[in-house]
């Protein structure tokens, strides 16, 4: 995929490496490098490591690297022209325009269904206030209370109840294809082979990405259907587990908190009495690609869940979750088992100033756990205190804070009337379940990273003849494109077919050529001409990473030490290859190899 040299520079330039990577990873200078905790695997020690100089990242733990696309790449979830293209827009770059694409036809797709979908929200919109909508828009305004600036704010509609007005609609008037509203999820398949709209009878909610594409939909049925909630299923441009409702509202927030409810309405009712902070789930638990988004934009969370059992459960478990990725968990309590939507209801006028003391006074999640086991079980009795203690044990052990730990292992067994050092000893028998479990976690983590990468293209060859020559190979090779000015000499002393790894010997041959056509040799760059697959541009970050970390000075000594290395091992034939040779060769071979070692030892 050949994108002009002269636009890759300029995207390069304006995306700062470190730039861009410091908006979703906290990153700590060391040296000339920066280092932070990796967002393609959970670590407690950094091994993600940035190299300004290079335009280059690379992940010790999980073996994530590359330049500033890849990493967009990786991060968005997208594919490589589309990285390109958050990247352009991003830095108010016009992207080339462009047939030599072959991501185009999927791209292509992708803008139809962004636009069919923004259709089809319209649709929805208008049908509500239409007759046809009576009964949602009777929902939403009776039963919900929504005045119309909200229902507008969050572009709610209904879906009529009828076979494929909309499916008719959007072939017909907007001419879409019946493919692309299949891709989309607005069109099905009757069992009798007919197409029917997706949605039907339900009150919509359109969901909104941060850049403002409607992504997909969710439906509420005004029947007595089942199921109540429908949502639109995982699509090209939607993954329900990677989204948040309404994070295109809470995003611009002042806040510095953001609030998660269980479902739409509760943001909607929360957004009308004021709180613009308010996010949900899309139909599911929370997930950690949910939790690492959210932490992108506020590392504190305010849950407002249903006081039912399953409501708290569901707390318990978004505890743990935020916890893992350093989100600081707060949880509301509605008074009366009350969702946060009646709550304010109720309350009328004063809903707002009601629900703001609530979360202002909201327990941070010792506090909320501690209190929640506490009314569980007869404090008053011996084993009623145990209990309390072993689950307190089994909670601080899971919290990541270990002040945060010490603090409330003091408050606790304080409050419980113990010593200290005794529910510290089961804190700490807990705290090593505990870590095998993570680590045991971690390393099935660090492996799907890592198939994830290969998955796109088997690794780059690795067999080299011996790890010596495959190393100064890789080390050399590296070092020409920190030090292109060295090219020449390389290529006058060293050529590509004594290299010993293919891949090494790829890239090597086109710094050379480059350097010589007085181009750039930067990893985007070498990629970009060799067409790298995600494997080998890690494996290029690799190599870059590496000289970073090893070699201090890059000078032409150094330089000339690499090449030695690679001429001298591949003078040295393999076990394998002296079984193929003739005896005379063979002791042709040993004679050479005398003289050289003789040579190299006069000369040190
Ligand atoms: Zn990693």
């Amino acid at each position: 995929m050949a994108l002009p040299e002269e636009f890759l520079r300029e995207l390069r330039s304006r995306n700062d490496i470190e730039n861009v990577i410091s908006g979703y990873v906290h990153l700590r200078r060391r040296g000339r490098t920066l280092v932070g905790l990796c967002p393609f695997h959970g670590e407690k020690t950094p091994s993600f490591t940035v190299y300004p100089d290079t335009d280059s990242f690379y992940c010790f733990g999980c073996q994530a690297g590359g330049d500033v696309i890849t990493f967009i790449k990786r991060m968005e979830n997208l594919d490589y022209i589309d990285a390109v293209r958050l990247l352009a827009e991003r830095s108010g770059l016009q992207m080339p325009e462009n047939r030599f694409d072959p991501d185009n036809s999927k791209h292509d797709l992708r803008m139809r269904i962004y636009a069919a979908n923004r259709e089809a929200a319209m649709f929805y919109y208008n049908t509500l206030y239409k007759k046809e909508g009576a009964a949602g828009l009777d929902y939403l305004k009776n039963n919900r209370g929504l005045t119309d600036r909200t229902i507008r704010s969050f572009g709610l509609g209904f879906a009529p109840d009828s076979m494929s007005q909309l499916t008719d609609y959007l072939v017909n008037e907007k001419k879409f294809t019946v493919r692309e509203l299949a891709e989309a999820n607005l069109t099905i398949r009757s069992q009798r082979g007919g197409l029917m709209d997706r949605f039907r009878n339900r009150v919509m909610f359109p969901i909104i990405d941060v850049r403002g594409n409607v992504i997909a939909f969710g439906g509420r049925i005004m029947s007595d259907e089942k199921p109540k909630y429908l949502n639109t299923s995982d699509t090209p441009v939607y993954k329900k587990t990677n989204n948040l409702f309404a994070l295109n509202k809470a995003k611009g927030t002042k806040e510095d908190k953001f609030i998660l409810c269980e479902g739409y309405m509760d943001v909607i009712a929360l957004y009308q009495a004021g709180f613009d902070n308010a996010v949900a789930g899309l139909g599911t638990a929370l997930t950690e690609e949910q939790a690492k988004i959210f932490k992108r934009y506020r590392k504190k969370a305010v849950l407002c869940y249903d006081s039912d059992e399953a409501g708290q459960n569901a707390a318990m478990r978004a505890i743990h979750i935020f916890d893992k990725q350093n989100v600081e968990t707060f949880v509301v309590k509605v008074p009366d088992g009350k969702d946060p939507d009646e709550y304010i209801k109720r309350n009328g006028k004063d809903g707002y100033t009601k629900f703001r003391m609530l979360v202002d006074g909201s327990k941070n999640e010792v506090d909320y756990f501690y209190d929640s086991v506490k009314s569980k079980h007869n404090i008053q009795t011996t084993n009623g205190k145990l209990a309390v203690l072993t689950e307190a044990a089994q909670f601080l052990a899971s919290l990541s804070d270990p002040l945060k730990r010490d603090l409330y292992t003091s408050r606790i067994s304080e409050d419980m009337g113990v010593k200290r050092d005794s529910l510290e000893r089961a804190v700490e028998a807990e705290l090593r379940v505990v870590d095998q479990r993570e680590a045991n976690a971690r390393e099935r983590e660090v492996r799907k990273v890592i198939e994830s990468i290969n998955e796109t293209a088997a690794m780059p060859q690795m067999k080299a003849k011996s790890k010596r020559s495959g190393k100064a190979e890789e080390m050399l090779t590296a070092f020409l494109m920190v030090r292109p000015e060295y090219a020449s000499r390389a290529a006058a002393r060293l050529s590509s077919d004594k290299f010993s790894m293919p891949f090494a010997k790829r890239i090597y041959e086109c710094v050379i050529s480059r350097v010589n056509e007085g181009k750039n040799v930067g990893i985007t760059e070498l990629s970009t001409e060799l067409d790298l697959t995600d494997g080998e541009r890690s494996k290029l970050a690799k190599m870059v990473a590496d000289l970073n970390e090893q070699a201090v000075d890059l000078s032409a000594a150094l330089c000339d030490e690499y090449i030695n290395v690679v001429l001298t091992e591949s003078e040295k034939l393999t076990v394998n290859e002296l079984s193929e040779r003739s005896d005379d060769d063979i002791s042709d071979y040993i004679k050479r190899r005398r003289e050289q070692e003789k040579k190299r030892k006069q000369q040190q």
